[in-house]
């Protein structure tokens, strides 16, 4: 096939994969004005769907806005930090200015103080090497918190080109498509000025008459959870809606398994409080330790479910990781949700399958 590139965003038209850069159904290919499908739906519905990157295409996608005077807009999903970090964003943004936005705040629960969790996200970052201009929480479902993102971005932004970057499922393009609509209305969105010589598939949609958001197709993070589970499964650990409180007593020597993906024993530390913060739709299951494994080589794929049979055909092992609580704190499990422990004085060992994160933090409730 001779190269042909699409007249929205530049990549190369291919049409093979449709989650995928430049992807065109076979059909589009007779058309005069060849545009991949992600920037036919935003010429003609005012949307962009999500398409994700390959490892190469991605570095050279961050090369590409190191090197030009750009604000960047990272979002990140707030249940699952690492899972939605960039790797190499630090490395490659140059000196851009960086505006942090944690999606999906409509899930925490009521009682949870926003500012605590931006100093989070601040500090998260801080760790991982990225230094933020500043911290939103937002949801891009809801609206919520979209105004100051625009009005961040208006400050930082003037005569530069924004970017929003953002690995995949962290609501990049929901956050996008209520941009769109929010300031473009009815009008035809997209412009078909690409980066020459580029395939990297940024979508220019201009937010008024100075200024270029470009929407950047997703990259994706090995370590997120939703790599190594089915699509059911994914499912069933996404909140859906505000994430009511679990909470159990505890003694040494008991066990909860957060249905068979993640496991909690406390070694130490008695008769505390520990509140279970996940997915309604996720099961807890309490046990004695001593009979914890058993349990999981009886029961994980029925009782102990998500996993359900497809992901266990690929789910790598629970491995354990212990902390020694001093203060309240949260056990935060990478995509799935979090524990909060009460007491100080508390031993505990987290189970996470391999590759997935497990990690400690203030307590943010
Ligand atoms: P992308 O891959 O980053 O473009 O992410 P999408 O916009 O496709 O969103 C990924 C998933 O997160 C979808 O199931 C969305 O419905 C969901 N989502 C996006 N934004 C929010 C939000 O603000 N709150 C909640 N609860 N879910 C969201």
């Amino acid at each position: 096939m001779e190269e042909i590139i699409c007249q929205g965003c530049g990549a190369k038209i291919q049409t093979e994969d449709p989650n995928e850069v430049g992807y065109a159904p076979a059909s589009a290919l007779n058309r005069e004005d060849i545009t991949c499908k992600r920037c036919f739906r935003l010429r003609h519905y005012n949307e962009v769907q999500d398409v994700s990157l390959t490892d190469d295409d991605f570095l050279r996608m961050l090369n590409e806005i190191g090197q030009s005077d750009a604000l960047i807009v990272n979002i990140v999903d707030i249940f699952d930090f690492n899972g939605s970090f960039i790797p190499g964003l630090p490395r490659f943004t140059g000196n851009n200015p960086i505006l942090l936005v944690g999606n999906k705040a409509d899930l925490l629960p009521k009682s949870t103080n926003p500012n605590k969790i931006k100093q989070w996200m601040r500090k998260e970052a801080k760790d991982l090497g990225l230094k933020v201009q500043d911290v939103f929480l937002i949801s891009a479902k809801k609206g919520m918190g979209i105004e100051e993102v625009k009005e961040g971005m208006e400050d930082l932004g003037r005569g530069r080109d924004v970017y929003v970057v953002g690995a995949t499922n962290t609501g990049k393009s929901t956050f996008i498509n209520y941009l769109i609509q929010d300031t473009t209305g009815e009008k035809e969105a997209i412009t078909t000025s690409y980066f020459p010589g580029t395939t990297l598939g940024f979508i220019d949609i201009p937010l008024d008459d100075q200024a270029s958001l470009y929407d950047t197709p997703g990259v994706i993070n090995r370590y997120q959870m939703a790599h190594y589970i089915s699509e059911q499964d994914l499912k069933t650990i996404t909140p859906k809606k505000e994430i009511k409180a679990r909470v159990y007593q505890l003694n040494e020597q008991q066990t909860l398994y957060f249905g068979g993906l993640a496991r909690l024993d406390i070694e130490k530390g008695n008769n505390g409080s520990y509140v279970c913060y996940f997915s309604n739709e996720l099961m807890i299951h309490r046990t004695k330790t001593e009979k914890a494994d058993q349990l999981y080589a009886d029961h994980v794929g029925d009782m102990l479910s998500p996993p359900n049979n497809e992901t266990l055909q690929h789910l790598p092992e629970l491995k354990p990781k212990t902390f020694h609580i001093k203060e309240k704190s949260d056990i935060v499990f990478s995509g799935l949700g979090w524990v909060t422990v009460t007491e100080g004085n508390t031993t505990v060992t987290a189970y996470i399958p391999d590759g997935v994160r497990v990690s400690v933090r203030k307590a943010l409730i």
